[in-house]
């Protein structure tokens, strides 16, 4: 078996995990009580249930998850929610503080207080384990918990587990959608922290969210739930091959070998087809080049960032229901054939494909996409530019240093993003003639009286 570790932080991390797990049950077969429910095809809905569930006694299957915050809000209204009873009890992690939306709250003061708490049970949680793959993070990085405690908890969780893998879904800011102005320092402190401390990085930027809603879904005023549901169908067609018997992908490391091609460069723009809106049961039918087409479509990406813009490092896309895999297979072949130069020629091969019997609920097919494009340093360079607008005054700095943090902090967090993107730029500009000229120009005599 190779579990993986559920953490849910924050608001945001706690409504975005427990959609998670209402979605993954359903697919599961698994009720509110954690009782198997499932179909005929239960050999394949239980097959790899121990990836994400612990089995308890009675037969009963239980998330293996752990939920903090540094108030107790989110967390009552998720235990007396539809699947409040499935969580053990013991898991529910919580401060009556707050973060007040302060990263340095949740990291250094606050959130340093609570941790110690938090890594009891997932110290526990991981001794359960037969074979422990990794873990995934679900949180925001705008606000102060799930950003600052949340990046806290990751670094710790390093340091402890070195050689397993740290997979997060992370909603990035938006103006649109929040109000908070301090969220380009949050965001930014955070960042700084994944991409030292994380192996993979689910981009859920709340700005593409927001637009794909109000744009495509045509919601004229989109909530959190509205976001949030295209959150959690993202989830779970990330998450399908962790899930379900398949070859491609069928873990954590796999994934990240398939898709990173330099270490710093993990953030992933995750896109879904086709998009349906909250509570419309309509069954959507779409053939496979539809799906195809929708899944590579800028619109379709759950970050704010055109695909057009740069190029693709590498991709993965996964299909779920019952389809012909050779129609897949060409289809994606097509994709690549008509958009040659939106892929780096330097890497053979990036883009790999796969299909999942089991298709979401409501939808007879699917398909969902994982990108590791150099485009999205448009939304690192959005989030950059709210940033330095903000610090070179020095705006809202004292409720940080107020909390002890240096200034010199914020500098760093600042220089290595836009170091980020200055290495996105390096590899969109990089062609495979870069280097033949290099080998030319050593050669250069030779080569000229040739
Ligand atoms: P925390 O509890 O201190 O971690 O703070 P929040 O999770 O409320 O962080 C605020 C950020 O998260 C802002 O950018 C909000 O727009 C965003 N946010 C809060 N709740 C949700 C949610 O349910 N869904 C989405 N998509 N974003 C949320």
């Amino acid at each position: 078996m190779r579990e993986i570790l559920h953490v849910q932080g924050g608001q945001c991390g706690n409504q975005i995990g427990s959609k998670f797990w209402e979605v993954i049950c359903d697919e599961h077969g698994i009720d509110p009580t954690g009782k198997y429910n499932g179909e005929a095809s239960s050999d394949i809905q239980l097959e790899r249930i121990n990836v994400y569930y612990n089995e308890a006694s009675g037969g009963r299957y239980v998330p293996r998850a752990v939920l903090m915050d540094l108030e107790p809000g989110t967390m009552d209204s998720i235990r007396s929610g539809p699947y409040g009873k499935i969580f053990r009890p013991d898991n529910f992690v919580f401060g009556q503080s707050g973060a007040g939306n302060n990263w340095a709250k949740g990291h250094y003061t606050e959130g340093a207080e609570l941790i110690d708490a938090v890594l009891d049970v997932v110290r526990k949680e991981a001794e359960n384990c037969d074979c422990l793959q990794g873990f995934q993070v679900c949180h925001s990085l705008g606000g102060g918990t799930g950003s600052g405690m949340g990046t806290l908890l990751i670094s710790k969780i390093r340091e402890e587990y070195p050689d397993r893998m740290m997979l997060t879904f992370s909603v990035f800011p938006s103006p649109k959608v929040s109000d908070t102005v301090v969220e380009p320092y949050n965001a930014t402190l955070s960042i700084h922290q994944l991409v030292e401390n994380a192996d993979e990085c689910m981009v859920l930027d709340n700005e593409a969210l927001y637009d794909i809603c109000f744009r495509t879904l045509k919601l004229s005023t989109p909530s959190f739930g509205d976001l949030n549901h295209l959150i959690s169908a993202t989830m779970s067609g990330v998450t399908c091959c962790l899930r379900f018997p398949g070859q491609l992908n069928s873990d954590l490391r796999k994934l990240a070998v398939n898709l990173i091609p330099f270490p710093r460069l993990h953030f992933f723009m995750v896109g879904f087809a086709p998009l349906t809106s909250r509570g419309s049961q309509q069954y959507v039918s779409l053939t496979v080049p539809e799906l195809t087409q929708q899944m590579w479509d800028a619109k379709n990406m759950m970050c704010a960032a055109d695909p057009r813009h740069g190029r693709y490092l590498t991709a993965s896309a996964m299909f779920r229901g019952k389809m012909s895999t050779k129609e897949v297979d060409e289809q994606m072949i097509n994709v690549q054939n008509k958009n040659s130069s939106y892929f780096v020629e330097w890497i053979p091969n990036n883009v790999k494909s796969s299909v999942c019997d089991i298709p979401p609920k409501n939808l007879k097919m699917s398909s969902t996409f994982i990108g590791n494009s150099t485009s999205i340093q448009e939304m690192f360079r959005r989030v950059s530019e709210q940033f330095t607008a903000m610090f070179r005054r020095k705006a809202f700095l004292h409720w940080y240093t107020g909390e002890g943090m240096d200034e010199m902090e914020f500098t760093e967090a600042e220089s290595n993003m836009n170091d980020l993107v200055a290495e996105y730029q390096q590899y969109q500009d990089a062609t495979a003639e870069d280097e033949e000229e290099e080998l030319y120009e050593d050669d250069g005599e030779e080569a000229y009286n040739e």
